[in-house]
């Protein structure tokens, strides 16, 4: 059902940005590629990527600032820090800006991918296996129920790729066309049925729907939740 995952490149040697997304192509993941770091935060924005390689020295910005503006964007997005350093000191400051895993150049392709692989499985499982609570309402994606006030409702599996969604981008607003995209994978229907479909949404998670604490409109734009 899911198309390929988004890996996001951020790195400005250009032999290793060719192996490394012929690598990932290979793997069935869509590899998007950036030389900058500016272009990389700008990539990240507009392709909101599963998982990010982020190079540490980059012609414009050091990795580590890059990596701190990822986490700003997004909580979750695995960041695996490719470096040609190996100094202790580095790791540590590449893991205290948000990174979640850190290569040492050279390294082989074969076990970046497999650490890929596995950061992706983490941030799954992390997604689908957890209850969530948003407010006072129990979420579960994997049960597909939603529990408020001791009252249990199911949940579409709609709401539930919309709910996962959202714990993707804790606080960050979501435009209607990408809930289109990422929800229902079309973008041509009207955007106002995303609307209709918030409204019931809030009913089975807002103490108070009309006056939502959780799942808020951002006007003009789309939604963000905030638990
Ligand atoms: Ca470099």
């Amino acid at each position: 059902m899911a198309p390929g995952k988004t890996i996001l490149v951020i790195e400005d040697e250009p032999a290793m940005v060719l192996g490394l997304t012929d690598a990932l192509a290979f793997e069935g993941y869509r590899a998007v590629a950036a030389t900058t770091g500016r272009q990389g935060v700008a990539l990240a924005r507009s392709e909101v990527p599963d998982l990010v390689l982020l190079d540490l020295m980059l012609p414009d910005t050091n990795g580590f600032e890059v990596c701190a503006l990822l986490r700003q964007q997004s909580r979750t997005v695995p960041i695996i820090i490719l470096s040609a350093r190996g100094q202790e000191s580095d790791k540590i400051r590449g893991l205290d800006a948000g990174a979640d895993d850190y290569v040492t150049k050279p390294f082989s392709v074969g076990e970046l991918v497999a650490r890929v692989r596995a950061l992706l499985r983490r941030a799954e499982r992390a997604l689908e296996l957890d209850a969530v609570r948003i407010g006072d309402a129990e979420v579960s994606l994997e049960a597909r129920t939603v529990t408020l006030d001791g009252r249990q409702e199911d949940l579409s599996s709609y709401e539930v790729e919309l709910l996962r969604l959202f714990l993707g981008r804790v606080g960050q607003a979501v435009s209607r066309d990408e809930i289109l995209t990422r929800v229902w994978g079309v973008q041509a229907i009207n955007s106002r049925a995303v609307d209709n479909f918030i409204v019931k949404l809030r009913k089975k998670i807002e103490r108070t729907p009309d006056r939502p604490q959780h799942i808020l409109t951002v006007y003009g734009h789309g939604y963000k939740l905030v638990p």
